[in-house]
């Protein structure tokens, strides 16, 4: 009977087994729900904006294609934007003027038209009060120098109309400064791209060096008064990709109180991926020259596979590997998302906007505190905000306008 009893003591002790460990999981993903969805969620980089300009699609529309649109961003969880004001760096000129605020023109409309959904934010206090009231705060950042057309006043009119952060390039030099998609030319920034970059400090804009080559990233943070961002890069420590960015560029960016936004896209956060972007960078290049807003890029990848062979897989345990190297390095008061949404390949598992939960159950799988994944979610991409907004009040209170545009 002893034995028996054992025996079936033993059986239910076996049954309760998978049963406490189901009740943990659930602890944890109701916990991550919770936390997720009572946090500021900020994406400091997504390319949907071309397609606000379209008449046949609706950002209230749910749709199959795409990374992004309103229901799968309630879904996600995602309640702060910056939408990308971008063109290719070749675009110059008046037409990369004009063509940019037809760009900012169409956020303009989205949030005028969904007054109930959407506020147009120029902020981190305007963040904070559209989230109180449920609604997704949409802000602006410029993905190129190219835009402003060599001109501070350009510059200082998309400050107005709202833009947050100038991308000092994109993938080639400009007049002012060099880009690490390019053959180097100015040995970082020019004396004008210094213009610049004090301008932006002087503006409350945030300087962002995704994109720029290496020197101009010492340059800027060099030249800047407030902390700079990198609004989509990833670590080249595990990816080594030229738009990631160094250890050594994290540690300094930190310790001036900057923040990197890591970057989904799959060649940006696999060393496998990275070297089979290398590759074909050049064709691929080739093909983004020609297709300006690249949405549909199953043809050029089709060809590219035929040539090179398929891609690597990535997974999106990827991502988290990333925000955690920042944050052993630096701790996790200097990392954020900066997921490059409708611009970049997403890696698997992270197919759009909806999978976002993902990340805040996966840090907290990995034993991170809720106040460090709230900074992480958005917190620490809003505190560098307000420092820009400090920094930039302070020199408009001691330093008169510079009389020049140029
Ligand atoms: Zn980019």
């Amino acid at each position: 009977m002893n034995y028996l009893a054992k025996r079936i003591g033993f059986g239910l002790l076996l049954l309760a087994v998978p049963y406490v460990f189901a009740q943990k999981d659930e602890a944890l993903s109701s916990r991550a729900h919770r936390l997720h969805f009572s946090s500021i969620v900020l994406d400091t980089h997504i390319d949907t904006t071309p397609k606000l300009q379209k008449a046949d699609w609706k950002f209230t529309d749910e749709h199959k294609e795409g990374h992004v649109d309103l229901p799968r961003m309630r879904r996600g969880g995602l309640n702060a934007l910056f939408f990308s004001i971008y063109m290719s760096g070749t675009v110059t000129g008046p037409k990369a003027v004009n063509d940019s605020l037809e760009l900012i023109a169409a956020v303009h409309r989205l949030t005028e038209a969904l007054p109930k959904e959407i506020a147009l934010c120029v902020t981190a206090e305007q963040v904070r009060a559209a989230h109180r009231q449920g609604k997704i705060a949409a802000l602006m950042g410029m993905e190129g120098g190219h835009m402003i057309n060599n001109s501070l006043g350009v510059l200082r009119m998309y400050a107005q109309l709202g833009v947050r952060y100038l991308t000092l390039t994109h993938g080639v030099n400009t007049d002012w400064a060099d880009s690490s998609g390019d053959t180097l030319k100015h040995n970082g920034l020019t004396d004008s791209g210094k213009a610049v970059v004090r301008e932006l400090n002087r503006l409350g804009v945030m300087v962002d060096i995704s994109h720029v080559s290496d020197k101009t990233f010492w340059d800027a943070l060099d030249v800047s008064q407030a902390p700079l961002i990198a609004s989509h890069s990833s670590c080249r420590a595990l990816a080594e990709h030229p738009r990631n960015l160094t250890d050594a560029m994290i540690k300094a960016l930190a310790a001036k109180g900057g923040v990197i936004q890591i970057n989904y896209l799959d060649a940006f956060i696999d060393n496998t991926m990275a070297a089979y972007g290398q590759k074909v960078w050049p064709r691929m290049r080739e093909w983004m020259a020609k297709h300006p807003d690249h949405e549909d890029m199953t043809e050029i990848r089709q060809e590219l596979a035929k040539e090179f062979g398929p891609p690597p897989k990535v997974g999106w345990e990827k991502i988290i590997d990333h925000i955690d190297h920042v944050v052993k390095l630096v701790g996790a008061s200097h990392v954020g998302l900066g997921s490059d949404f409708d611009g970049a390949t997403m890696p698997l598992g992270m197919e759009d906007v909806s999978r976002l939960p993902k990340i805040t159950e996966a840090l907290l799988n990995k034993g991170y505190r809720e106040p460090d994944i709230k900074k992480i979610l958005g917190e620490n991409t809003l505190r560098l905000m307000e420092n820009v907004e400090r920094v930039a009040q302070r020199i408009r209170s001691t330093t008169a306008a510079p009389v020049i545009n140029h």
